[in-house]
Order: structure tokens, then sequence, then C-alpha cells
């Protein structure tokens, strides 16, 4: 099978004698220089489009927002992108919607799941 891979001493072209896992041993077809490379193979591919989602729990009523944030952190709690410093500044400043950051779509099915349970309404838009 040929290479791509030139030959390290004459820069002929290469071919593979043999190959185990990772490793191959390849063979020059100019100068029958042996030498062996390792091969990558990338696990699994990057998704061309990451899809992510921002986080929104809006108050409607401002004697609920204890309540609120305490569900809040019961399904935000754990996430990277959840700070509950700063979800404690949104409510000190008084906003009427609190902005609790990015999610991919996987943690976003997850977070709507648990919200749903304990009965918090939480709104994800598409950034
Ligand atoms: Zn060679």
């Amino acid at each position: 099978m040929a290479t791509e891979i030139k030959c390290p001493t004459c820069g002929g072209e290469s071919s593979v004698v043999s190959e185990e896992g990772s490793a191959r041993l390849l063979k020059c077809a100019s100068c029958g220089n042996e030498f062996s490379v390792r091969v990558h193979y990338i696990e699994e591919s990057i998704p061309l489009e990451t899809k992510v989602y921002r986080a929104h729990v809006d108050i409607g009523d401002p004697a609920l927002v204890r309540k609120l944030q305490m569900k809040t952190k019961m399904v935000f709690d754990g996430h990277n992108n959840f700070h509950p410093g700063d979800l404690e500044r949104q409510i000190s400043q008084g906003l009427k919607s609190w902005d609790l950051g990015f999610y991919s779509g996987q943690e976003v099915e997850e977070l709507l799941a648990k919200a749903e349970k304990i009965g918090l309404e939480v709104n994800f838009v598409l950034s």
C-alpha cells in the first residue's frame, strides 16, 4: 500500500510493510530504507456547528425571588457556566430576568428535565 509519507533518507515514495495498532513499518521504493511511523487517528470529529443556548429565568412576582433563586441553584448548580455570585448580583440589581450563562444542547436537555421536576420555568435562547 503506497503512502503519502516520503522516505526520510532519500525522499522516495514509501509503502506499508506491516501495520500494528498505530505503528506502521514503511519501506522506501527507491532505496529500500525501512522506517516506522505512528499514525494518529482522530477519535471523534468535532461538530462543525455546536449550538449554544443562553439560559434565562424570568421573575414574574418579586415576592418569589428567593424561591426562584433556590430553585435556580438546584437546577444549575454544578454547571461550569453557572455562577451563584453572578445570580446574587443580578438579584440585588433587581433584574426581572436573570441571565444564567451559556449551555450546550445536551446540557439544555438535562437542565430542562431538572427544572421541570421542581417546577422552575427556564428559557433557553439559541445564541
Ligand atoms: Zn529512500
